[in-house]
C-alpha cells in the first residue's frame, strides 16, 4: 500500500507545494512546528532514511538546502532547523522548520493552527522563491 505521502506527490491527497523536481518533492507541513514548516521527501517510497541509496540520500539533502534557501528568505526566523524523525509516516522525510525559538524544534512541541488561507498564501510565497532561485 502506498504512503500517505506518495499519495501527495502523486496528487491524490492535495499538499501545500512548495517545490518539486523529477526525483523529490516539498510541501508544508499540515501540523506545523513553525510557520513555513516543510517536508522534504524522495519520490523513491523507502521508510527509513539510512536505508535510501547513496545518490537520493545526497540528492534529498541537496533538494532540502535548496528548499530552506527559499524558505529563509520568505519567512522570519532565526535559522531553517533540520529534523529527521520518521516515526509517524514510513516514507521518508525531512522536516525543514523556520524556527524563531530552539523550543519549536521539539517535534513534542505544541503544534501551530495555521489557517488554510495563510498555509496557502505560505506556500506560494516560497514555492515562487524556489522558482526564481532555481
Ligand atoms: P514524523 O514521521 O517525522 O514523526 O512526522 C511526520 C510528519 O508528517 C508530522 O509532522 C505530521 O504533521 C506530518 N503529516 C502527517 N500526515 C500528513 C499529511 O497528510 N499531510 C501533511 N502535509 N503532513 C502530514
Amino acid at each position: 500500500m502506498s504512503s500517505i505521502f506518495s499519495k501527495i506527490i502523486q496528487g491524490e491527497i492535495p499538499s501545500y507545494k512548495i517545490a518539486e523536481t523529477e526525483d523529490f518533492y516539498a510541501f508544508l507541513d499540515i501540523n506545523p512546528l513553525a510557520k513555513g514548516h516543510t517536508l522534504c521527501v524522495p519520490k523513491k517510497e523507502v521508510d527509513y532514511i539510512f536505508d535510501l541509496d547513496d545518490d537520493t540520500l545526497s540528492g534529498l539533502h541537496l533538494f532540502s538546502k535548496r528548499v530552506a534557501k527559499a524558505l529563509e528568505t520568505c519567512i522570519t526566523c532565526k535559522r531553517v532547523g533540520v529534523l529527521v524523525i520518521g516515526t509517524e509516516v514510513p516514507h521518508t522525510h525531512v522536516h525543514l522548520i523556520p524556527f524563531q525559538h530552539e523550543a519549536q524544534m521539539a517535534i513534542t512541541s505544541l503544534k501551530l493552527k495555521v489557517e488554510k488561507e495563510e498555509m496557502e498564501e505560505i506556500a506560494k510565497k516560497v514555492s515562487d522563491k524556489f522558482l526564481e532561485m532555481n
